[in-house]
């Protein structure tokens, strides 16, 4: 039996909250694929690099930094594609939206601190989806929390089943190694840096408390079930210290064995499955130049059926006209050469002036349309002031442009001149200010909004105009006109609901 290109895929993403490891697990994990060969290079950008193939010298000329966007490595015949969820110090959509082109991902926890608020919040957009996680429990070469406590935080705080797949020999100096429940093997960490180098012990003997904890870990916890990780009911846990090398060779295997090859993806006409013969993909990403001198952008495309040929044509959905794609970046191991073909579950960079947007399905014929790319709620909302009133005009392409860009969402209250921009991280704030007056040449500030956060209003016509006639003040259209409530605060949006049970107030919109 062959097996097709794309099933030997894994798209995924590491979700975490900063410090736990995600930087240095990265690193271990493409040291492990091949694609690096010193850790340490995923933080050292550019100059590190020789510019010797097209990716490199699209980064140079034009000043886009496509690094570490997409990481792929290859190891028995599976191909890896690692997408950065970027927004480390700051939360934003995009860091969301690459959570919607992976079929899986691994949830990185501190052993001393659990779960922390970005995890959470990772994982909650994981679920919208179900997509699959493995856990890793990193830095148990420290002293951390005990593993049992870990374990049932998770399963509490995520609702989530929780099988343990290997167990920490002792935490912190008592620190032995790792125990792989499949083997029943040790890996030992060895010389001063109590790194581990490779060397396996077949035949542990265990320390008493040890041995006592992995019978009972083993008794107590539900048994791995690859169907029920796939579906984001269970979720396998490893344990492990990214620093020390110590549980990344056993993630790799377990994203090749368990982790689920591109899946189908949801359209307005069904789902599209991998094996449909026609190019279809989505852009999850648009990242624009640095320079504001070009307008050049890469859209990344998530290719979702069919095998990708440069040279291609293929029409963004909305557009109608297709577009020849002449010079796509594909993120091949190693080099990130660029590639001729592109298989499912892979990514494309596609430079581009603009035509590109964040949310629009790519294909050959143009008829298909993918869902569920959603927008999310945003979590602070500010009013624009323009500090000069005949500017309105180009404030308004510019806040359409880059909302659909996917920097910022926009709403237009049905009373009052001020529109209001949302955001889900501080950070996009900080974009929006600094390309309205650089790209668009918009002075303006940002003033408080009286509302903290919004919701999308799902209902009848008539359920929605009785809804308006009474919270006027509250109302807005986002860029596709679709009607916004504009909320006080969270418990005016749990109030509301109650008193309107016909409508729906939704944190997402899908598109
Ligand atoms: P990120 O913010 O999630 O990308 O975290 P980093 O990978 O940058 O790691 C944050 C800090 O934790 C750095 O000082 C790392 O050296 C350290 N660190 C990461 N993994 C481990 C580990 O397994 N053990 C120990 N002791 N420290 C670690």
């Amino acid at each position: 039996m062959t097996t097709a290109p794309w099933a030997t895929r894994r798209t995924f993403a590491i979700i975490s909250h900063p410090d736990a490891g995600k930087t240095t697990l990265t690193e271990k994990l493409l040291l492990q694929g091949g694609a690096i060969h010193l850790a340490g290079e995923v933080k050292a950008r550019g100059a590190a690099r020789r510019a010797r193939s097209d990716w490199m010298k699209i980064e140079q000329q034009r000043g886009i930094s496509v690094t570490s966007s997409v990481m792929t490595f290859e190891k028995d015949g599976i191909v890896f594609n690692l997408l950065d969820t970027p927004g480390h110090e700051d939360f934003s959509e995009d860091t969301y939206r690459t959570l919607t082109a992976v079929d899986s991902a691994i949830m990185v926890i501190d052993a001393a601190k659990g779960i922390e608020p970005q995890t959470l919040k990772l994982f909650e957009v994981c679920r919208l989806r179900s997509v699959p996680i493995i856990t890793f429990v990193n830095k148990v070469d420290r002293e951390g929390r005990p593993c049992f406590e870990i374990l049932d935080e998770v399963a509490d705080k995520l609702a989530l089943d929780v099988c343990p797949m290997s167990w920490p020999v002792g935490m912190g100096g008592t620190f032995e190694g790792i125990l792989d429940f499949a083997t029943g093997g040790v890996s030992r960490p060895e010389g001063d840096s109590r790194e581990f180098l490779g060397t396996i012990d077949a035949n542990p003997t265990l320390p008493a408390e040890v041995a006592e904890e992995v019978e009972l870990a083993q008794a107590g916890y539900p048994e791995f079930d690859l169907e029920a990780y796939r579906h984001g009911d269970l979720t396998p846990v490893y344990f492990g210290s990214a620093l020390k090398n110590f549980g990344v060779s056993e993630l790799i295997d377990a994203i090749a064995k368990f982790a689920p090859p591109p899946r189908p993806q949801p359209s307005e006409a069904g789902e599209i499955s991998p094996d449909n013969g026609e190019v279809t993909g989505f852009i999850f990403k648009v990242q624009a130049n640095m320079d504001p001198q070009h307008r050049d952008r890469i859209a990344f495309m998530r290719l979702c059926s069919g095998t990708f040929k440069r040279g291609m044509k293929l029409t963004p959905s909305g557009l109608g006209k297709p577009v020849a794609i002449h010079s796509p970046i594909l993120f091949f191991a190693q080099d990130r050469e660029i590639a001729d073909t592109a298989e499912p579950g892979d990514i494309i960079g596609i430079p581009n002036h603009g035509t590109l947007r964040v949310g629009d399905t790519l294909s050959e014929k143009n008829g298909v349309r993918f869902t569920g790319l959603p927008n999310f709620a945003p979590e602070i909302l500010r009013r624009v002031v323009l500090r000069d009133p005949t500017k309105t005009k180009q404030l308004r392409k510019a806040l359409d442009d880059l909302s659909e860009e996917g920097v910022i969402q926009v709403f237009y209250p049905e009373i009052g001149s001020n529109w209001v921009v949302g955001v889900v991280g501080q950070l996009q704030l900080d974009v929006l200010i600094s390309r309205l007056e650089a790209e668009y040449k918009v002075d303006a500030f940002l003033e408080p909004a009286p509302y903290d956060t919004a919701r999308w209003l799902i209902g009848s016509d008539t359920a929605l105009k009785a809804f308006a006639q009474f919270n006027g003040g509250n109302m807005a259209k986002d860029r596709d006109r679709n009607p916004v409530f504009m909320a006080r605060s969270s418990w005016d949006v749990g109030y509301q609901q109650e008193k309107n049970p016909d409508l729906t107030f939704s944190a997402t919109k899908e598109r």
